[in-house]
């Protein structure tokens, strides 16, 4: 997998690139991950990347074109205007091929979750574009990216910690990306529900005991008690995701017994 973020801060990036996981699956070559500064594509002697916008108004607003040309110096193909679109499909027909997914950060994009994780872990290719000030002028969001994504109903200043987010969410889905200590398999909602319960040695802390049942050795048990504890923390906590969760008979009958110890 090949992930560009393009940014105005790419030192930003490269901390989170070269650390824990992302850092590994990096130096293993599971995924190639670069932070293009899109200034470098101004196309003007001051490197300007942003303008005021046109119909007034406060803050700045990205321009187009250095985003444009970063994006074509990343897939390596020529500018792509209206009119070339009209002439020569050959454009589209490379960009077809290589199919990246060009992604937009912005608080105005579909909420990213798990769901959306697991589907960008299938590409080869994901380009992220980050931005900062204003807004992005809307011939970016009209004739260049794929999607458009935001981390949640809340704005930060900038596109990075987002895209930076998204990638670190995305990475560790890599097969061969998390150690043998960790599995990405139980986490909360690649299940569907929150993740059960965890203890570790001392078996009492505090005065505070580990659940008899985990110190059991019975493994059929603990797996029991533990899609017990999904359950009742989903249904606790965020009971809107057993709507989509796949439960079985004997989940449904757990969630029932549930439901009425709570109201008893
Ligand atoms: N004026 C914009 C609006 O109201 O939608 C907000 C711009 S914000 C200050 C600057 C940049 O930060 C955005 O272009 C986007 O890249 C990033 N950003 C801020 N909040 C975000 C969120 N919740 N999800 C994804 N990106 C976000």
């Amino acid at each position: 997998m090949r992930i560009d973020v393009l940014t105005l801060f790419p030192e930003m990036c490269e901390g989170v690139f070269s650390t824990s996981i992302l850092g590994k699956a990096r130096d293993k070559g599971i995924v190639s991950l670069n932070a293009v500064n899109f200034r470098d594509f101004s196309g003007n002697k001051h490197n300007t990347v942003d303008d005021t916008p046109y119909g007034g108004g406060g803050g700045m607003v990205l321009k187009p074109d250095p985003i444009f040309a970063a994006v074509e110096h990343v897939l390596g193909i020529p500018p792509v205007t209206a009119e070339s679109l009209k002439e020569d499909n050959s454009v589209v027909e490379e960009e077809a091929r290589v199919k990246p997914r060009i992604i937009l950060m912005c608080p105005q994009g579909k909420t990213y979750n798990q769901k959306i994780a697991e589907e960008l872990a299938k590409e080869q290719h994901l380009i992220f574009i980050c931005g900062h000030y204003e807004g992005y002028d809307e011939r970016i969001r009209e004739h260049l990216v794929t999607d458009e994504l935001s981390i949640g109903d809340y704005v930060l200043t900038g596109g990075e910690l987002p895209a930076l987010t998204v990638i670190d969410s995305v990475v560790r889905l890599q097969p061969g990306a998390l150690g043998n200590e960790t599995s990405a398999i139980t986490d909360s909602f690649s299940t569907g529900l929150l993740e059960y319960p965890h203890y570790t040695r001392p078996a009492e802390f505090r005065g505070w005991k580990v659940p008899d049942m985990l110190l059991s050795g019975h493994h059929a048990n603990i797996e029991l008690w533990r899609r017990e504890q999904a359950l009742q923390r989903t249904l606790e906590r965020r009971p809107d995701l057993l709507e989509t969760a796949e439960l079985t008979a004997k989940d449904q009958k757990t969630l029932e017994a549930l439901k009425q110890r709570e109201q008893a």
